[in-house]
């Protein structure tokens, strides 16, 4: 059975861009890669490329976007393939995972890495100070923020966007706006609304030439609804309690709700991990997301590398702990005939690297065609073949595929003591 990558990494927020880079790079140079894709609904870098977000402090810290730009150009030089498109549907079940997106792809891999946040972020960027304001760090600043907010008249109302969890508010809003401005608290999720309560999902914010916030559209189950506002409070506050990161997991364990892990990031489902905002436990920041980001990403790694190579990678010393050394060990595992290269960058970078003896190598790259098979084609020894696979895996040019079908070789090689 064919899948498209090995693992797919939903969402791309510090959490994600960490837990796809950790696929394809892990601890050091010389490992083989995964074929990785990053799926985002909006725009990369999620929260933490939002002005004012910072890594970390107090006496020292990182502007957000900083550290988001570098996490880019990692992304970009590992060559990991992003598709734009809001994820709607998970089946975890089986060995191939499907991801269904809401454009109607549908994507098959090995391992997924959930790392959607608290929230599916659309535009609200491009609005922020300039008719969008948010509410965040818990509760304490809450009542004279709203004050503030809610001193004047907004026209021709004033929207107030959050969670299930808005609900906690709005008594407050209501009693502090003494009907000065018409009010629409937007609740994202499913449900039903109320005389100005509305449910459904921010779809796009949108304003005027000078690009101040005139209105927001709303995904309702009666189809889109455009509503003209002169502000806009996002109540994050609320996404921190219920998270609305909006997709179904084919099991009744997973939801609109923070996601349980363990310390390894792994769910209780095998090849699903999840990072960052999204895990339950709370103190969201940059610093925790790039951390279980990260951890996702090399447990995903692992849980990959055991299905191809039928052995933990040795990377990780400290798991299994205790093993015998063997004099003959090797870094890279030895590679199996069945395996199916797979090309993770142009054709001709490999051919470029390759020279004329193995010209149009490349071409065979697809994860579908077998090292044996391709000694076979190309007439070579299967041993040479191997050395000039390991060396593009090396150089991350290549990783290899699995046929499903075709039984791996199993047990772990490094046996505790
Ligand atoms: C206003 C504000 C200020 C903050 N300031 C700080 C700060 O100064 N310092 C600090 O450490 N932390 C700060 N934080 C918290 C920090 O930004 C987050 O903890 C961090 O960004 C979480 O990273 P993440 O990758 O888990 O989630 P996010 O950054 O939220 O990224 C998740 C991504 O997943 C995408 N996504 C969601 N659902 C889907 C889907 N179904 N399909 C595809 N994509 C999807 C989203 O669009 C988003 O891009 C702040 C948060 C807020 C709201």
């Amino acid at each position: 059975m064919g899948y498209d990558c090995d693992v797919i990494v939903v969402g791309g927020g510090p959490a994600g861009l960490c837990a796809a880079i950790r696929t394809r790079w892990v601890k050091r140079y010389k490992a083989i890669p995964c074929s990785t894709l990053l799926i985002e609904n909006s725009y990369l870098g999620g929260l933490a490329s939002w002005r004012g977000c910072l890594f970390t402090g107090p006496s020292w810290k990182m502007e957000g976007k900083d550290v988001v730009r570098r996490l880019l150009k990692d992304v970009e030089d590992l060559k990991i393939g992003v598709h734009q498109g809001r994820v709607s549907r998970i089946n975890a079940e089986g060995e191939v995972k499907e991801v269904f997106t809401s454009d109607g792809k549908v994507f098959r891999c090995l391992a997924v890495i959930i790392a959607t946040g608290i929230k599916a972020l659309v535009n609200e960027k491009d609005y922020l100070g300039r008719g969008l304001e948010v509410t965040s760090m818990g509760y304490e600043f809450i009542v004279s923020h709203l004050r503030k907010v809610l001193s004047r008249r907004w026209e021709p109302r004033l929207v107030v966007v959050g969670s299930e969890k808005l609900r906690n508010l709005i008594p407050l809003i209501r009693e502090l706006n003494q009907d000065r401005s018409p009010l629409l608290f937007v609740m994202e999720g499913e449900g039903k609304g109320g005389e100005d309560v509305m449910r459904g999902w921010i779809e796009r914010y949108w304003g005027d030439g000078d690009g101040r916030l005139q209105g927001v559209t709303v995904r309702t189950s009666k189809g889109p609804r455009k509503i003209r506002c002169g502000k806009v409070l996002l109540d994050f506050n609320s996404y921190e309690l219920a998270p609305a990161w909006r997709m179904e997991i084919g099991t009744e364990e997973f939801g609109s709700s923070f996601i349980k892990i363990n310390q390894d990031m792994e769910t209780s489902i095998p090849g699903l991990f999840a990072g960052g905002d999204v895990t339950s436990g709370g103190y969201n920041s940059f610093s925790r997301a790039v951390a279980q980001g990260m951890a996702a990403g090399l447990s995903a790694y692992r849980y990959i590398y055991h299905k191809k190579f039928g052995t933990y990678p040795p990377l990780f010393a400290y798991r299994p702990t205790d093993f015998l050394i063997p004099s003959d060990f090797e870094e890279l595992p030895s590679l199996d005939e069945d395996l199916l290269p797979k090309s993770l960058v142009d054709g001709k970078e490999i051919e470029a690297l390759l020279g004329r003896k193995w010209a149009g190598l490349s071409k065979s790259f697809n994860g579908k065609l077998s090292i044996r098979k391709m000694a076979e084609k190309k007439n070579v020894a299967i041993e040479d073949l191997k050395k000039v696979l390991k060396r593009l895996a090396e150089k991350k040019m290549i990783t290899f595929h699995i046929d499903l079908i075709i039984n791996r070789p199993g047990g772990n090689t490094f046996r505790p003591l």
